[in-house]
């Protein structure tokens, strides 16, 4: 279905246009400047999302968009003479109208699925399951939110027999709205979590939410066990699985193997049935029933149904950056392949700006009809991509219509054969491809190896944090991040590339070395330098890094520095001492600075800051009032002596989260960047996780020991798990002899002994645990910080560099 600009402006409650060409063919809707793929045929809406959309025109014009959606209207449209203007009262609002009219044009069963977890993973089994006879469109990754449903909506095509798209809610009030766009005919409720965990007032009231996605369907099926069914609307029938005789798909049994495995019994329609899977933890267990039951719902045979679940595999499902052989990164996206998501993964290799090169490893696509395949080739065309390599036959169509060099290979199995003789250095290097071509064993060639502990950091998490705090700032406050201490010790470029990509004003690193290689590796964002001492001037120049300036001594020998080196109009920041007496100019220093700066033509300074001690201690809330009157009575005489306005800045995390009147011109982002809110009152999410596993258990006698000098004394019969993360990880010896929790399948464990210099032992005689088990190290950061006495800040920045770091994203 192809709509001209006539076409779909019927469709919004449009006040009034600038129409230039109601021809024009739309044939994708864009929201956000740095991702647009066919600006010409491009529906560019302003949402007032992270930014203001509106600020981004210009940008999407320079790219050939010729046709805007917008709300303000003072826009200077004369500089577009070639672009059509449609206003609107909201945007967001014109965008989902739009999805809810092309959704109607869709004549196919549409299957809506909420729930608190599992959401995602039941859809992309469901659509493994059904594709082998059917042509599934799922929504891509979690795109489940009031714009990533419009969005995905907008790809439904009659190319497809039936789809399947998932719905989230954070607020209450949202699903209605997603329910009139979705409008599912067949409804999947997955489960319901704790209350809390999803800004709820109770449980009730979020099932109850929840439940309205399935207003005007016919059928939902769900597991029985929550009770869902005092909530069922009105004409909706219920379809369940569960222990109950009035479970349609009843579950009598289910039995844990020690190879990891389950084996699950059911009946259904008298019919009993046995199968296995390969899991055990009970919450993919509950996914699976659901895929079963949903199978069952729409006619399959037990029979037919079972041999597909055979094949089900716990599902890696975000994309993952790992550190290559040869100093190359690897975006491991290996088990879907479809149009939607292939993008979403070139764009998250777009932003990695560390290499220059860039090759796609690419498998041949499900169900790529003549439509698809042009669309395919479009979006590899438009890649700025240094080599493509294609694994599997159907896509030799491509072979002479690409402008960049492409290799062939039949199958995975002929790719490795051949990759020695293909080289691979210095790139970053996107591997997508569906499950059948696993080429995860493509990226097991290219990773590095690892020691077994690792830190995974998602970088969607830290995306939705930047988001949450960039929310509660005003447009015209700037945002300085601090990347020191290896981002907290999540990672270096890494996480700069992303918030390059975010577009946030400015960097903060510790040292000249950190700042140094974020250069080398293509960052060019403002980067300041905390406390840097002269030796490093000379990397300063050549970087282009930007000072602390916070004594005379320092900025003397910069002026000396710089003089010698013909330098004029250096940038620089000055901290002013308003009372963490760590470093910086005392307020009483500031006329003899200004004299020093007044006479130095060398230098410029840019910004002005302090630091707050205790924004988030309300037992001080009177010394950060001071703190902050004192800085801005500095920052008056400093631009009066200078002449010039300066940036200000003195907010920390806390000081964002507790002390709007400190926002000033910029502020400081750091820790709450990095997932930790200490004062509990942001929705952050997890951003680290550091994860190893189980090496050996074994059961001992009570009376035993267990560790150095007999620490751990067993007062009974006890089974004793060996897990390899010790002191030289990061893990202190202080959690030693049980002051330490860690997480193995949900459930918590104490240490047992003293910790190890690689290893430390962990007491699971109460818990089911096997060996190689992963466990989770720091269940909750502040808890365990508090532990031993310390604060999260110390935990994450300890975590040892030789644990490698495993980056998500999607
Ligand atoms: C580390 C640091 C910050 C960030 O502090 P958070 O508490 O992590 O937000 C801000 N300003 C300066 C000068 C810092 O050194």
């Amino acid at each position: 279905m192809i709509y001209t600009l006539d076409a779909i402006i019927s469709q919004m409650n449009c006040k009034h246009c600038i129409m230039h060409d109601a021809a024009q063919e739309i044939y994708e809707l864009a929201y956000d400047s740095r991702k647009i793929r066919n600006a010409e045929r491009s529906l560019f809406f302003a949402l007032k999302h992270v930014r203001d959309g509106h600020t981004f025109i210009a940008d999407a014009y320079k790219q050939g968009v010729r046709a805007f959606v917008v709300s303000r209207e003072d826009l200077p449209v004369e500089r577009y003479p070639q672009a059509s203007f449609f206003w609107v009262a909201d945007v967001l609002l014109a965008l989902q109208q739009l999805a809810r009219y092309h959704r109607d044009k869709f004549n196919r069963p549409v299957i809506g699925i909420t729930g608190s977890n599992g959401k995602t993973i039941v859809k992309e089994w469901l659509t493994q399951l059904l594709q082998e006879d059917k042509k599934v469109y799922q929504s891509p990754k979690s795109y489940n939110s009031q714009l990533g449903v419009a969005l995905s909506l907008w790809d439904l095509s009659d190319d497809y027999d039936c789809a399947i798209i998932e719905a989230g809610i954070s607020l209450p009030d949202e699903m209605e709205n997603l329910e009139t766009m979705i409008r599912p005919d067949i409804g999947i409720m997955t489960n319901i979590g704790a209350a809390h965990a999803e800004g709820f007032a109770s449980k009730a009231r979020k099932i109850a939410e929840k439940m309205k996605l399935f207003k005007h369907a016919k059928d939902v099926i769900c597991p029985s066990r929550y009770g869902f069914e005092a909530y069922l609307p009105e004409k909706t029938r219920m379809f369940t699985f569960g222990e109950g005789e009035q479970d349609d798909v009843k579950v009598l049994h289910v039995e844990e193997r020690q190879d990891g495995s389950s084996s699950i019994q059911v009946v259904y329609q008298q019919e009993i049935a046995t199968f296995t899977v390969p899991f055990v933890d009970k919450a993919s267990i509950e996914n699976v029933l659901t895929c079963l039951t949903t199978l069952l719902f729409l006619g399959y045979s037990l029979d037919s149904i079972l041999h597909r679940l055979g094949r089900l595999r716990p599902l890696e499902m975000r994309l993952q950056l790992k550190t290559g052989r040869n100093n190359c990164s690897i975006i491991d996206d290996t088990y879907s392949n479809d149009l939607a998501s292939l993008q979403i993964a070139l764009d998250f290799l777009r932003q990695q700006q560390q290499h220059k090169n860039k090759t796609l490893i690419l498998s041949a696509m499900e169900g790529l009809d003549d439509k698809l395949q042009t669309k395919l080739l479009g979006i590899l065309q438009q890649q700025n991509l240094s080599r493509i390599i294609f694994v599997g036959d159907t896509l030799q169509y491509l072979a002479d219509k690409l402008p960049m060099p492409s290799l062939f290979f039949a199958s995975t199995e002929e790719l490795l054969h051949n990759l020695p003789h293909i080289s691979i250095a210095n790139e970053s290097i996107l591997i997508k491809g569906s499950r059948r071509f696993h080429l995860e064993d493509v990226s097991k060639l290219l990773v590095a190896k690892s020691h077994e502990t690792v830190l995974e950091i998602n970088l969607s998490a830290l995306e939705h944090n930047l988001k949450a705090y960039r929310s509660m700032l005003p447009a015209s406050v700037k945002l300085m991040v601090m990347v020191k201490a290896f981002s907290y010790g999540s990672g270096s470029y890494e996480v700069a590339n992303l918030l390059q990509f975010n577009k946030v004003d400015y960097l903060t690193v510790a040292f000249a070395d950190e700042g140094v290689e974020l250069r080398q590796h293509g960052i060019d964002l403002p980067i300041m330098v905390l406390s840097p001492d002269e030796p490093v001037f000379e990397s300063l120049l050549t970087f282009n890094l930007e000072p602390e300036i916070y004594s005379f001594r320092i900025l003397k020998a910069l002026i000396v520095f710089l003089a010698a080196r013909k330098q004029k109009d250096f940038p620089i920041h000055i901290k002013i001492d308003t009372g963490m007496h760590r470093l910086g100019f005392l307020p009483a220093d500031v006329d003899e600075l200004v004299n020093v700066l007044a006479a130095a033509p060398e230098i410029k300074v840019k910004t002005v800051f302090s630091h707050l001690v205790a924004a988030g201690n309300e037992q001080h809330t009177e010394f950060t009032q001071q703190q902050i009157t004192s800085f801005t009575q500095s920052v008056e005489r400093l631009e009066a002596g200078l002449g010039y306005p300066v940036i200000r800045h003195i907010a920390n995390t806390s000081g964002i989260t507790n002390w709007s009147s400190a926002y000033m011109e910029m502020v400081r982002l750091g820790i709450g960047l990095y997932g930790v809110d200490m004062e509990g009152k942001m929705a952050l999410e997890k951003v680290s996780e550091l994860k190893t596993t189980i090496t050996q258990i074994k059961e001992l006698p009570a009376g035993a020991t267990v560790g150095y000098d007999r620490k751990g004394v067993l007062h009974r019969p006890s089974r004793i798990a060996t897990v390899k993360i010790g002191y030289a990880d990061g893990y202190s010896r202080r959690y030693g002899e049980g002051v330490g929790e860690m997480a193995i399948n949900g459930q918590k464990v104490k240490t047992v002994g003293s910790i190890c210099m690689d290893m430390c032992m962990l007491d699971v005689t109460d818990i089911v645990a096997h060996e190689l088990d992963e466990v989770i190290v720091f269940p909750d950061l502040i808890d365990d910080a508090k532990r031993i006495d310390t604060i999260p800040y110390e935990l994450l920045v300890n975590i040892a560099s030789r644990v490698k770091r495993i980056y998500f994203y999607g």
